[in-house]
Order: C-alpha cells, then structure tokens, then sequence
C-alpha cells in the first residue's frame, strides 16, 4: 500500500486534521524527495484507505469517550506508525505500530489497538480493575494444575486454560483462545463497547454449542459486566489504574 502523488494533499490533510483533533501523530513515510533524488516520490506504507480507516476509529472511540478532550485525556499524545512485523498490531503507552504488510486495518483494529494504549497509558490498571470488577484472576500455577487434571479443552477456551494462566470472569466479549489474557479482554471489551452489534456477530457462533454457550454467548453485549465496567471508566462512576 502507499500514498499516490495525487492523493498526496488529502492524505496530508487527513494527518493534519488527526493532529489538531486528537493529539495523534501520524508518522508520515509518504513524500517528495528521496536524498538520491529530490524529485522522486516516496509512497511509504499507508494507503488513503487506511488513513479514512484510522480516522474513523479515533473518531469512534472518541464519540464513545464524550470528544476529543476525553479522548486525549485517557489516550494521551501519541505516534502512530507502519512497521515491518508480524502482529497486527502494537500498544504501548508512546502510541501503535501497524503492520505494514498487506492485511489493512479496519475499524475494529483501530479500536483495539487505542484501548490497549488507554490501558497503557493508566500503568495497565485498567485491565487489571476489569480483571476483579469481573471477578477474574490471573494464575499459571492453578492453569497448570487444572490441565494435568485434564479439564482443559483443546481450542484452550476455557477459563485458565490459555497461556497466560487468566481465569476470566463473567463473559468475554469476543470469545476467549489460547492467546487470551486480561490486556486482551480490555482491549476487546472497549472495541465491544464502541461496536455492539459488531461483536454480537463474533458470539453468535457459541449460541448453538453446548459446550461454550454458558461461558461464551451473551444475548445482548449492553447487559454485560465488561459493558457496565467501561461505561464506568468513561463516565467517571469507576475509577481504574495505577
Ligand atoms: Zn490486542
């Protein structure tokens, strides 16, 4: 993907706009000039596409948060970039990495890779307040012991049963893999919170299935307590992090 001579000034106008509004720097790769050769264009690794992509997740959040100001207040300020790297995506508290290969973000992303900078941004607390509102825990001793007991499952669903020894709580909001843990489960809780009926569409496959549906379908994501917790943080009544 890249930055097309032509599309040059909106993609400009597009980091412009990111800038005043959120406080979210856009490392720009694309451009004129290269030291071989001044005249030649560089299209660097966003495409416009993208850049609309990443628009309309800040905004999202954003609306979701009560504005820009609350945004940039939980977000802080912070680099946004494209790199070379395997994941999909990168938090920390200085901002997010993107990949830079050809799987283009979306929406959903935007969203998940912002809420894991939030909880960045508050020492990772936020996750971890979500983790006891939840009534979850983390512990790799008891994840080793129930599996030698042999009550994991295979897909590593269940509670404790991934990597990370989390046994969460209530209901996650997108499902629960082998890659789940409470930085996760914040960071798809808040992009639940911004697109409701999105994640309704990604539990759906639990409905039916008797052995995930108690733990991993939820009829209606508003009536949760991951809903109820980042409802909380926004609206000031939970306050999380350390
Ligand atoms: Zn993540």
């Amino acid at each position: 993907m890249t930055i097309a001579r032509a599309d040059s000034q909106q993609a400009d106008q597009i980091a412009h706009n990111l800038k005043e509004t959120y406080q979210l720097s856009v490392v720009k790769d694309w451009g004129e000039g290269t030291e071989a050769d001044p005249q030649e264009w560089s299209g660097g690794e966003w495409s416009l596409e993208e850049l609309h992509t990443l628009q309309k997740g800040v905004a999202d959040l954003a609306n979701a948060m009560g504005g820009p100001d609350k945004f940039i207040e939980n977000i802080g300020s912070i680099t946004i970039s494209q790199v070379e790297m395997k994941h999909r995506g990168l938090a920390s508290i200085h901002g997010i990495k993107f990949t830079a290969s050809e799987i283009s973000i979306d929406p959903w992303t935007v969203v998940h890779e912002l809420a894991h900078v939030w909880d960045a941004n508050f020492g990772w607390g936020l996750s971890k307040a979500m983790e006891s509102y939840t009534g979850g825990r983390t512990n790799l001793v008891a994840t080793v012991l129930k599996r030698l007991r042999g009550e994991c499952d295979d897909a590593g669903r269940l509670p404790g049963c991934n990597r990370f020894g989390y046994f969460y709580g209530d209901v996650p909001p997108a499902g629960s893999d082998r890659n789940f843990n409470r930085k996760e489960d914040f960071g798809e809780s808040v992009t639940a919170y911004v697109y409701p009926a999105l994640v309704q569409g990604r539990v759906e496959r639990f409905k039916d299935d008797d052995s995930y549906r108690d733990l991993l379908y939820y009829p209606d994501y508003t009536q949760t307590l991951r809903w109820a917790f980042v409802d909380g943080l926004i609206k000031g009544t939970i306050v999380g992090g350390g």
